[in-house]
């Protein structure tokens, strides 16, 4: 099979034209039409030679997944579904706010990790993403935004990214190559269940990017009847293991915190919350729990969320709250399972 050119970074395609027999310069051409003239057909590159173009075109495939649907909520967050090279199907959305286009970008198709409360669980583990998939959603999201600038990247979409470590760790080497999007480290950020391996990987790679935390329950057996990861990385070893994150990463860890009704919003829940928190440079981001089909738990009234949050109010930790966007058409967190 060809390799795929979102799966380069500038070096490596560099390395590759090399083989071959090109001059390593023309790889800097070939990311400058691609990344920066958003150019893609392969005879419009000029200032490349016709023997080149050809030698590309029989080596290098520029195939992008094809955009089937497109939904917009009345919030002008969007939803795309993408079609990949086989029959699958992932989710992408793009969350306009003052000044900001943040794009949720999926690692897998569906996920391994069984979350009780999220709607990717129900579809189970399909397969990884390659690096060209992961990128590539990137890509069309910059067409779709034309001269509006991209601003920040979560991988919060379907599946879990420290399970597909490799990939997204290549593609964030991408994001962040000069010569492609150039993505600063503080503009790109992994959200993971509590994969305590790949967060430890992650410390000491040497990439940078700001690292999110699905905690959800600071206590243990409730943590594990949300989430069953946390019977295998407990909060202790998530706990130890994200302070050594925090020895080599310069970004405070956002804890995301989903809030069900009548769940884990009580008292003893805060409690725990209070002290998992306070020991880790932290921001806690609170999610409002998005319905989904056929589900036991129930979202919280807003009197409920505000008294939640009153009691954290003398946290020395910053606290948001994340507001359901494009709910009505299935794009908030935790309601993405392509094929709907
Ligand atoms: N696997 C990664 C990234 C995908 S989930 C992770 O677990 O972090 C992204 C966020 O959506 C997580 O914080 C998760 O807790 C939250 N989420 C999942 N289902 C949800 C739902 N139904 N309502 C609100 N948030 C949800």
């Amino acid at each position: 099979m060809m390799p795929n050119f979102f799966s380069f970074t500038s070096q490596q395609l560099s390395d590759k034209l090399e083989e071959m027999g090109e001059r390593s310069f023309r790889a800097k051409q070939l990311f400058n039409w691609v990344y920066q003239k958003q150019q893609l057909n392969l005879q419009k590159m000029t200032s490349l030679s016709e023997d080149l173009r050809s030698k590309l075109a029989d080596n290098i495939s520029f195939k992008l997944p094809k955009i089937i649907t497109g939904q917009v909520a009345t919030d002008g967050t969007r939803k795309f579904l993408l079609q990949l090279q086989d029959a699958n199907k992932i989710e992408m959305v793009l969350i306009p706010a003052a000044g900001k286009n943040t794009l949720c970008i999926s690692s897998q198709v569906g996920c391994a990790r069984n979350c009780r409360f999220c709607a990717t669980a129900k579809m189970g583990l399909l397969r990884n993403l390659d690096v060209a998939e992961i990128i590539s959603q990137v890509y069309l999201a910059k067409q779709q935004l034309g001269e509006n600038k991209l601003t920040n990247l979560v991988f919060m979409g379907m599946g879990e990214p420290l399970d597909n470590y490799e990939n997204m760790m290549q593609a964030v080497r991408i994001l962040q190559d000069e010569l492609a999007f150039k993505f600063s480290p503080r503009r790109i950020t992994i959200s993971t269940s509590g994969v305590v391996p790949g967060i430890a990987k992650l410390a000491v790679s040497g990439v940078k990017v700001k690292l999110a935390v699905s905690l959800n329950s600071a206590i243990q057996t409730k943590r594990e009847y949300l989430m069953p990861i946390s019977r295998k990385y407990s909060l202790t070893k998530l706990k130890q293991t994200l302070k050594k994150f925090q020895r080599y990463n310069p970004y405070r860890i956002t804890f995301e915190y989903v809030l069900i009704k009548g769940f884990n919003m009580g008292k003893k829940d805060i409690k725990a919350l209070r002290a998992f928190v306070g020991e880790i440079s932290c921001k806690l981001n609170l999610i409002p729990w998005n319905p989904i089909a056929g589900s036991e738990f129930k979202s919280p009234t807003e009197v409920e969320l505000n008294d939640f949050m009153k009691q954290l109010m003398d946290l020395r930790v910053a606290l948001t709250v994340r507001r359901s966007r494009g709910t009505e058409i299935d794009a908030a967190c935790g309601q993405l399972a392509a094929g709907s």
